[in-house]
């Protein structure tokens, strides 16, 4: 399913009660962490209607990018105003023309509530409404722009607009300007959408494992040598009780390395693919050696994931028997295939 999210304003529109926040900057930013969170789902295409913070389309292009791009669901994300600086809580809009989505409108509200109220203690859900005013010829169609927008176009079957609190309000400005806060809300919106739709969350990248089938005449301690780890270790990480007790076809579980850092030696296990997982294997001469990690992470600090493993360059490769360094690989493997390797009397040599 395609989804739009619209953050309101521009990036310096609605200043709030406390000092440098702004409504349209901080919506902003909880759109793409919503965004983050919803393509942790299989099958989700996420659409933001201000791509650079500076963005600051009509109300009409926003509502009807949504059905351009055949969205299912449109949601424009707000933080509220009042001139009484008490006025606070969660309001949610649906729209007049699509009877039935009030029930998706009021978990999306009540799971705000739910996470603000945590941190604020004052927050509530002020209401799941319709607003509406009379369009040409006398027609009921609904008051907010970017919902009559949107409704326009048949694909988009729910429309809202959610008010996570009032920026007028101490509290719940203070909330929202807070660290961590949009993520949280994030997660809690997303879990909603997620589970309303039964949408399936994609498989970790990073599972932390590798899994070996055991075959006829394998035993743990055979296992734990090929892949440079011990029997107890795997025992231990698979809750088996008797490690001579293993049968054909059991998924033994290979824990990944802890921690793999720029310069760290690294020898590869059985399995490995160069260049990302899912490329061509190793072959086999590269395996005799074991290779100095020169990348971690990606130009910005993150780590580098390739083919949807995390992956770590390859620098030079050092002979095992010598302990020299040769020359640079310059190779990505994924971390659940390689293992870190010490040598004894490094500095001597
Ligand atoms: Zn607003």
């Amino acid at each position: 399913m395609t989804i739009t999210l619209d953050p309101g304003h521009g990036q310096f529109k609605n200043p709030g009660v406390l000092a440098g926040y702004y409504e349209g900057t901080r919506v902003f930013m909880l759109a793409y962490e919503l965004k983050k969170e919803l393509e942790k789902y299989e099958d989700v295409t996420v659409r933001v209607t201000r791509e650079k913070l500076e963005d600051d389309p009509s109300l009409t292009t926003r509502g009807k990018s949504a059905g351009k791009n055949g969205s299912t669901l449109f949601i424009s994300l707000h933080t509220n105003a009042a001139s009484n600086p008490t006025a606070h809580g969660v309001s949610v809009f649906c729209s007049v023309k699509r009877p039935g989505s009030e029930e998706l409108g009021c978990l999306l509200g009540e799971a705000v509530v739910k996470t603000m109220k945590k941190h604020t203690d004052i927050t509530y859900l002020r209401g799941v409404m319709t607003r509406t005013q009379s369009g040409d010829g006398g027609v009921i169609e609904d008051y907010y722009g970017v919902i009559r927008n949107s409704v326009k176009y048949d694909c988009v079957k729910y429309s809202y607009i959610i008010e996570h609190g009032f920026h007028t309000n101490e509290t719940e400005c203070a909330y929202m300007y807070g660290d961590g806060s949009l993520s949280e809300i994030a997660r809690a919106e997303a879990d909603v959408i997620g589970g309303y739709f039964g949408l399936k969350k994609k498989k970790d990248p990073d599972p932390g494992y590798v899994e070996y089938t055991v075959k006829p005449g394998d035993t743990l301690i055979g296992i734990a040598r090929k892949y440079g780890t011990t029997y107890k270790i795997l025992a231990e990480y698979n809750g088996i009780k008797d490690p001579d007790l293993i049968h054909t076809g059991q998924i033994i579980k290979i824990p990944c390395p802890a921690e793999i850092n720029v310069g760290d030696v690294v020898r590869l296990r059985e399995g490995v693919y160069t260049y990302f997982p899912g490329g061509k294997k190793f072959s086999s001469w590269v395996k005799d050696y074991d290779y100095v990690v020169s990348k971690t992470a990606d130009n910005s600090g993150g780590p580098v994931y390739r083919g949807g493993a995390r992956c770590v360059l390859l620098g030079a490769k050092v002979d095992r028997k010598s302990g020299e360094h040769g020359s640079p690989i310059n190779s990505w493997a994924s971390l659940e295939y390689i293992e870190k390797v010490y040598y004894e009397n490094k500095q001597e040599r």
